[in-house]
C-alpha cells in the first residue's frame, strides 16, 4: 500500500507529525507497535505538559491525541516495524525513489517516512531476569500495579521514572522496595520529596539486584549493599524495572548516523543521510526528553517531509 507519509511510532512526537500531515491532506499512515501511544501511555499521570492544570493520565493523553489524528483522516495500523529500506522502485510522483516499511505482516511504501519509534525499556542482565518477563517483572506500573494489591513489590532505578512509579505503585502494594545503584537519585528534588513522605516505601540505596528467582511466578530477589558487601535474599512479588532506555533503531540503523550510544544523529530540520527519511522524538540524539521536546520534534520532521515532498513536485 502506498503512501505520502509514514510516521513510525504513536508517541507524542509520531502523533504530532501524524496529526500535521493528516491536517495537510497528504495519505498519512501511522505505525505503532500492539498496545501502543509510547511512553508516556505507560505513566500514570503527566504534570509538565502544558494546558492540563492538574495533570493528565498518560494513556488519556495518548489517546486524545490518536483521536486527533485518525479525526484528519490518519489511518493507524498497530504492528511491530521490523526494517526500512529504501525502494529502487519508484513510488512518488516525481519518481522519486520512497521507502519500504516492513511489519511482520504486511510492506507498505511511502515518499517520506517520519521515524519516531522512541526508546525501549532497559534491562537489568541479571539472572533469572528473562525467564520472569511478564511473570512478575515488569516494565509499566500503570498498567501492571493493580495486579499487585497488598503484595510486597520492588522498584529498581533513581530516576524520575522509578520514583515516580513507586509512588504510584504504594496506592495498591502492601509494601514498595525503592532500590537504586548509588547513594543519591537522579530524580528531581519533587519526586524524592514525595518518595520521602511515602511510609509505604522502603529505600534501598546504594543496592543492586543480583538476581532474581521464582518458581511459576517470580518470588523474590537477591540484592547486595555495595558499601558493606552484604548480600540479602528479599521476598517480592513485583519487581518493576526504570533503569533507563535504549534508542529503537534496529529498523533504521543502516540509513543514519548514530552516536557512541545508538541515538540517531539528525539535522535541525529532522532529516539524516537518506533522502526522505526525517527521525523525530526521544529516537534521536538530543539534550531533553520529555512530552513537549518530542512534540516539537513531530512538527519539525513533518514540516521538513512536507517540504521534501513539495520539492519533488
Ligand atoms: P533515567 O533518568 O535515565 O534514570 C535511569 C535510572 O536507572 C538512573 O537512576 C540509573 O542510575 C539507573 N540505572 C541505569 N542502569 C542501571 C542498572 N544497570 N542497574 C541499576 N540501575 C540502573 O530514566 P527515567 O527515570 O526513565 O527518566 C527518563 C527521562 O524522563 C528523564 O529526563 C526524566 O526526568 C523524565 N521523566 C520525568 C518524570 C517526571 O515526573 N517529571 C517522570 C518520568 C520520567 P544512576 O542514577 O546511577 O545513573
Amino acid at each position: 500500500m502506498n503512501y505520502d507519509i509514514i510516521v513510525v511510532g504513536g508517541g507524542p512526537a509520531g502523533m504530532t507529525a501524524a496529526i500535521y500531515a493528516g491536517r495537510a491532506g497528504w495519505k498519512t499512515l501511522l505505525i505503532d507497535p500492539m498496545g501502543g501511544g509510547g511512553q508516556p501511555s505507560m505513566a500514570d499521570m503527566i504534570y509538565n505538559y502544558p494546558g492540563f492544570p492538574n495533570g493528565i493520565g498518560g494513556p488519556e493523553l495518548m489517546d486524545l491525541m490518536a483521536r486527533q489524528a485518525k479525526a484528519f483522516g490518519v489511518k493507524i495500523e498497530y504492528e511491530e516495524v521490523i526494517r526500512i529500506t529504501q525502494e529502487a522502485q519508484d513510488s512518488g510522483a516525481s519518481g522519486e525513489a520512497g521507502l519500504k516499511v516492513s511489519t511482520g505482516d504486511a510492506e507498505y511504501t511511502a515518499r517520506a517516512v517520519v521515524y519516531a519509534a522512541g526508546t525501549l525499556p532497559r534491562k537489568l542482565g541479571v539472572s533469572g531476569e528473562e525467564k520472569y518477563l511478564a511473570k512478575g517483572i515488569s516494565f509499566c506500573a500503570t498498567c501492571d500495579g493493580a495486579l499487585f494489591r497488598d503484595k510486597v513489590v520492588a522498584v529498581v532505578g533513581g530516576g524520575d521514572s522509578a520514583l515516580s512509579e513507586a509512588v504510584f505503585l504504594t496506592q495498591f502494594a502492601k509494601e514498595v522496595l525503592l532500590i537504586h545503584r548509588r547513594d543519591e537519585y537522579r530524580a528531581g528534588a519533587a519526586n524524592v520529596k514525595l518518595v520521602d513522605q511515602n511510609p509505604k516505601i522502603k529505600q534501598l540505596k546504594s543496592t543492586v539486584v543480583e538476581s532474581v528467582r521464582g518458581d511459576e511466578v517470580l518470588t523474590g530477589i537477591s540484592v547486595r549493599d555495595l558499601r558493606t558487601g552484604e548480600v540479602r535474599d528479599l521476598e517480592v512479588q513485583g519487581l518493576f524495572l526504570y533503569v533507563g532506555w535504549m534508542p529503537n533503531v534496529e529498523p533504521v540503523r543502516h540509513l543514519v548516523e548514530t552516536d557512541e550510544y545508538g541515538y540517531v544523529l539528525t539535522n535541525e530540520d529532522m532529516s539524516t543521510k537518506t533522502p526522505g527519511l526525517f527521525v523525530a522524538g526521544d529516537v534521536r540524539r538530543k539534550p531533553l526528553r520529555q512530552i513537549t521536546t518530542a512534540v516539537g520534534d513531530g512538527a519539525v520532521a513533518v514540516w521538513s517531509a512536507e517540504k521534501y515532498l513539495l520539492e519533488r513536485g
